[in-house]
């Protein structure tokens, strides 16, 4: 156990700008991402890309045990791809610059229904930021037992004059996920303290166990 601990890194406290404290915490969640990594990107994306994991992989901490960081996965060069040293769980960051409603999207519907049914759908870190300053305003932690199938829905086919013509991809429909498992880590810039956050994740574990997500696969790591 001391040796597991021991791979976990420490938290880097070498961003621009102090971190979000709260009372007793040892380690907290710096709301304020690095906007200057951008610098040299061009493409939007490429910039969102650099900036939020940067921040993820020096913020982002594993609810499931007791890890402080999480590490980046580069093995596929899948983009904002992390796990836990400690547990080995998966997680995977999606920001975006508006507000986090009913509706998310993600990748190709196929590929999630499939992750989904072989119990291999990572916990999901939804991000909303703001897209000039790069503050954090909300971020909501899905754990992976809590994706029912019917949370997946399926986009239109891309037309046949696009890109990647006939391509499907999907929406995840959070109404769909159960409102307890919906956790608010950040909410309107507010920082729900780390051990609240574990505890949350703690009550909603027991949903992978008994299958209350309706069909959903799971596999408890
Ligand atoms: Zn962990």
């Amino acid at each position: 156990m001391l040796i597991r601990q021991a791979n976990c890194r420490e938290n880097d406290w070498s961003l621009p700008l102090e971190p979000v404290r709260l009372g007793w915490l040892t380690h907290s969640v710096n709301l304020q991402m690095n906007g200057e990594l951008a610098a040299g990107y061009k493409s939007a994306s490429q910039c969102a890309r650099v900036v939020t994991e940067y921040w993820a992989e020096h913020n982002l901490y594993c609810p499931n045990c007791t890890c402080p960081s999480l590490s980046r996965l580069n093995h596929n060069a899948k983009a904002n791809d992390f796990s836990c040293p400690q547990c080995k769980y998966w997680y995977q960051l999606k920001g975006q610059q508006t507000p986090i409603r009913n509706s998310v999207p993600d990748g190709a519907y196929e590929t999630m229904m499939n992750v989904i049914l072989s119990g291999e759908t990572p916990n999901f870190y939804l991000m909303h930021y703001h897209p000039v300053t790069w503050s954090i305003k909300n971020l909501m932690l899905i754990p992976h037992f809590a994706f029912p199938l019917s949370a997946i829905i399926k986009r239109k086919p891309l037309a046949a004059t696009a890109r990647r013509a006939g391509w499907i991809g999907c929406n995840i429909d959070l109404t769909r996920i159960p409102v307890e498992a919906r956790i608010h880590v950040v909410t309107e810039q507010n920082v729900l303290p780390e051990a609240e956050v574990r505890s949350q994740f703690r009550r909603v574990k027991p949903l992978g166990e008994i299958g209350a997500t309706e069909e959903v696969g799971h596999s408890m790591c």
